[in-house]
């Protein structure tokens, strides 16, 4: 047998590996009800027109070619802009790259920074490719505690006893994935405070941005005065593409203490040739365009999530966090004698219900005990699972 690498070897990603058994019960015949994973395309919601028809007339025009390494510099220049109204960040195209979405934003930044046995502070729970992609890089997740009873936002104090010699960056995700939870300006401040005292970059994944429920969302960008922050972004969430595979990621450093990452960054971007064109012409429509579209989903997704909301609320067994930001909830198992783990929880679900959740410690070790839905889906769709999985929870708790 010809051996596969380790690293490759060692990868997992929960949001996934729950569609295999899920995939078996569909062969079957049975139909499932799939709250795993968080594409708003599969539901009904996609890129506003303008958007559509600039990546259609892009291709027409015959923009088919390899670009720039770090993108467009008409992309730049309104990603600029759109951060400048959005953080008041100030910053230039030249402190923009463009990347296949904040997915390859990650592989830079982690590729860049971490040898091996160096660490990243990662929100628990969190994402899982902030966990899986320091490993592939040879580092250590150093995952830092956010705390339920606090509205899951980050234990300040956690992350500092997890600082060590080796920390390379603390990454904050805000929406936070998977939990919902939108950080406080305060808690930013503190952040940005403990990276500034030894001396660390935030590592700001602002995805969910413009998707919050109750409050705005604050970046460090905005409030660092001379800790270096990398803020990432993209067309995924708020502009409802996530097949394009486009984002972006920009400096703000106003000490230039990135400069050799920044090199480094570059050298990585060059040996992968450059972000795909015409969506880049696409991205340009949606920063510069009508945002009116996104009042409207927004408005779709607070009905959902106040729904599911109050359907889980309601369901014996769990108790439930109130998301602010992005589609996602993040209930916690109370009542564990049933089961072995959430994994086994959430495969009981699938099987007794046909409702697919994500185990909670897919997500890090302080998701053990929870699982993460999605709330795209319409309001009778997420009636169904909501009817499935009350019918299976009072059938085990006897409740
Ligand atoms: N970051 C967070 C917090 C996410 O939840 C996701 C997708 O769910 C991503 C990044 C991936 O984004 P992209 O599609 O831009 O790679």
């Amino acid at each position: 047998m010809i051996r596969a690498s380790e690293r490759a070897m060692g990868i997992e990603y929960a949001i996934r590996d729950v569609v295999l058994p899920a995939r078996e019960l569909e062969k079957k015949g049975i139909k499932v009800i799939r709250l795993n994973i968080g594409d708003p395309g599969k539901f009904d919601f996609q890129p506003p027109k303008h958007m559509r028809a600039a990546y259609c007339k892009a291709i027409q025009d015959g923009h088919n070619y390899y670009g720039p390494s770090e993108g467009i510099p008409e992309l730049r220049e309104a990603i600029v802009e759109r951060e400048r109204k959005k953080n008041g960040v100030d910053i230039t195209p030249d402190d923009v790259r463009v990347t296949a979405a904040v997915t390859e934003a990650l592989q830079f930044i982690f590729g860049a920074l971490l040898n091996p046995g160096d660490n990243i502070l990662v929100p628990s729970p969190s994402y899982p490719p902030y966990t899986g992609l320091v490993k592939f890089y040879g580092g250590i997740a150093n995952e830092y505690l956010t705390v339920e009873e606090n509205g899951w936002q980050p234990d300040i104090d956690d992350m500092r006893k997890k600082i060590d010699e080796r920390t390379k960056a603390i990454a904050v995700i805000n929406p936070n994935n998977p939990t919902g939870a939108l950080y406080e300006k305060k808690t930013i401040k503190e952040i940005l405070d403990l990276a500034g005292e030894y001396g660390l970059p935030v590592i700001s994944d602002e995805i969910y941005d413009l998707m919050t429920y109750e409050g705005k969302h604050v970046s460090p960008g905005s409030l660092t005065k001379d800790v270096p922050v990398i803020v990432m972004n993209g067309m995924s969430k708020v502009y409802f593409a996530t097949g394009w595979r486009l984002g972006y990621f920009y400096y703000v450093d106003p000490k230039n203490r990135l400069a050799e990452v920044r090199e480094a960054i570059d050298k990585m971007a060059r040996i992968r040739l450059c972000p795909n064109t015409p969506a880049q012409f696409a991205a340009i429509a949606g920063l510069t365009g009508p945002m009116d579209y996104l009042e409207e989903y927004m408005a779709k997704l607070k009905e959902r999530r106040d729904y599911i909301y109050k359907r889980l609320s309601e369901i014996p067994g769990i108790s439930t966090t109130k998301p602010q930001g992005a589609f996602y909830i993040f209930p916690k198992i109370e009542e564990r004698s049933k089961w072995k783990s959430d994994k086994d929880f959430v495969l009981d679900a699938l099987h007794e219900a046909h409702v697919l959740f994500v185990h909670g410690s897919g997500f890090g070790k302080a998701g053990a005990w929870h699982f993460r839905a999605v709330f795209l889906p319409p309001v009778e769709i997420l009636e169904g699972a909501m009817d499935n999985f009350e019918a299976f929870m009072r059938k085990r708790l006897g409740a």
